[in-house]
């Protein structure tokens, strides 16, 4: 049996009253191994190295912390492919994708975050009034709450730009997914990370995640989440004014304008709906298609959806792997249920048959769900699996009320030819970032977060220098 461990300053350490968690294997149900149950005390153990450690690391040049995320990122790649095959294992994606994703982005996040800190300025002005310079500070300790659906990918998003700024912290990942985690903490210590900068419980979010936030000597939490526990963790973080970072669900629409390239329109619609199988924030779960393309969009869409391959998420040829849970699994499936009652037809969402091992597997066909109002709850409500709905417009301004019509704001994608009518379209989506054409393209310097439930607060590029440290003016009077 895999033992995986709490890193608390230099130590190796089980929770402290001895309590364990059994890790399982999406793709067969088997149990991979333990980790840790941690409580408070443990948190509170993390949080006393993690302040112990910090002000060596903030006093530290940028150029060190810089070099030293750099070595990071080395380590990180050295062991792509090995990252690639864990998370495949632990979060149920396909190898291939965690091979093309989550392993690459989860280096890219570390050097990208060197080099920024490395190149940003900050206005030092001279004025009537004085000599005025802006610097950045190391907040202190900073909480990081993350979920399971692109482990590794997600906390480093965080992490890197956290030591970057010179803070230390305490790392709570999702207890389905805590196996990248352990290895990203040996490439931290492999590159000089100082013992204690890095802090890691493993545990569940009311246990292990809870004290994090309402911790008074933790200055800061950013969490990655849903928007359900985003509500809870922004309520316990308020009593202590400290600094909070929420990235959660999401609902995304994407917008097919009449004139779009129907076939790549279809093929980008799907793909959107059913990567990572549907379990990504950004996926785009409604489709909205002008009435007259309605019934050849639903055609193309069901094709490429039961073209797609489900099954051995180790296999090249899979497309679609395992959810990540039995109970995600059922969660997903009441929706598909739930979809029905509202007056939906649902194509595809069955449970393939498998052989063994896979049997014991958490797989489910992508579903295309038609004929239901878009203002139903399967077409308003987060279901992060393989199911995407179908919503006919008659003009494009519905279509953007359609659009703009749930409590989320993440993400959109709209597909079209008239750039002016598109970029109009993009304007008045209500949403944090909006793709023309194409889904989930990044570039780290641009900011990323959701409006309205989808989050408060942004993170990338200067956006999460903002979140992981403290702005300072210091002015010379004349
Ligand atoms: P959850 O909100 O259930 O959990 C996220 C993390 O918070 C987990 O580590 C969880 O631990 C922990 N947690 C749970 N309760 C508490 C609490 N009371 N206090 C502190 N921490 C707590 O999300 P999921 O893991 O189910 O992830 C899926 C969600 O994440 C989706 O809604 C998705 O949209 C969103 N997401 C948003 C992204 C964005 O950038 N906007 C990106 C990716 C995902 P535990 O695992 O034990 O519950």
């Amino acid at each position: 049996m895999n033992r995986l461990l709490n890193r608390v300053g230099a130590d190796r350490v089980p929770a402290l009253d001895g309590r364990v968690l059994e890790d399982v294997v999406p793709s067969t149900g088997q149990v991979w191994g333990t980790m840790p149950r941690s409580g408070a005390d443990d948190v509170q153990a993390a949080v006393a190295a993690a302040r112990v450690a910090q002000p060596a690391w903030g006093a530290r040049s940028v150029e060190h912390r810089a070099r030293v995320l750099e070595a990071v990122a080395d380590g990180l790649e050295e062991r792509a492919d090995a990252i690639a095959a864990m998370e495949s294992e632990d979060q149920g994606k396909p190898v291939t994708l965690a091979r093309r994703v989550d392993a690459p982005r989860a280096a890219a996040n570390f050097r990208f975050f060197a080099s920024l800190v490395r190149t940003e300025s900050l206005p030092a002005t001279a004025h009537r009034s004085g000599w005025h310079q802006a610097m950045r500070q190391p907040i202190g300790v900073v909480g990081l709450i993350t979920p399971w659906n692109l482990p590794l990918y997600l906390l480093t998003w965080k992490l890197a730009p956290a030591l970057a700024c010179g803070n230390a912290v305490v790392a709570k990942p999702s207890e389905l997914t805590p196996r990248t985690a352990d290895l990203l903490w040996d490439v931290l210590e492999e590159a000089g990370v100082p013992a204690g900068v890095a802090n890691l419980v493993h545990g569940l979010g009311a246990e292990a995640g809870a004290p994090i936030v309402a911790h008074p000597d933790v200055d800061c939490v950013s969490f990655t989440g849903g928007t359900v526990t985003g509500r809870a963790v922004a309520a316990a973080a308020a009593p202590t004014f400290k600094k909070l970072s929420l990235e959660l669900g999401g609902k995304n629409p994407t917008v097919i304008l009449p004139d779009a390239d129907l076939d790549a329109a279809a093929v980008g619609a799907a793909w959107a709906a059913f990567t990572n199988q549907g379990e990504i924030c950004l996926c785009g779960s409604r489709i909205l298609v002008h009435r007259s393309q309605h019934d050849a969009l639903v055609e193309r869409l069901v094709a490429a959806a039961s073209a797609l391959t489900v099954g051995d998420p180790r296999a090249e040829g899979t497309d679609v792997g395992a959810l990540v849970s039995a109970a995600h699994r059922d969660k997903v499936e009441g929706y598909l249920r739930l979809a029905v009652e509202e007056g939906g037809t649902v194509h595809g969402g069955a449970r393939p048959s498998l052989r063994a091992p896979f049997d014991g597997g958490f797989f489910l066909h992508p579903a295309v769900v038609t004929g239901l109002a878009a203002s139903c709850r399967t077409a308003t409500e987060e279901i992060f699996g393989p199911v995407v709905t179908v919503h006919a417009y008659d003009t494009v301004d519905e279509a953007i009320a359609m659009a703009n019509g749930v409590a989320y704001g993440l993400s959109a994608t709209v597909w079209g030819r008239d750039t002016q009518r598109i970029q109009a379209v993009a304007e008045a989506l209500h949403a944090g970032m909006v793709w023309i054409n194409g889904w989930m393209v990044r570039d780290l310097r641009t900011p990323f977060g959701g409006w309205k439930h989808s989050g408060v607060g942004r993170e990338g590029g200067t956006w999460s220098l903002d979140v992981y440290s403290e702005l300072k003016t210091v002015t010379w009077c004349r």
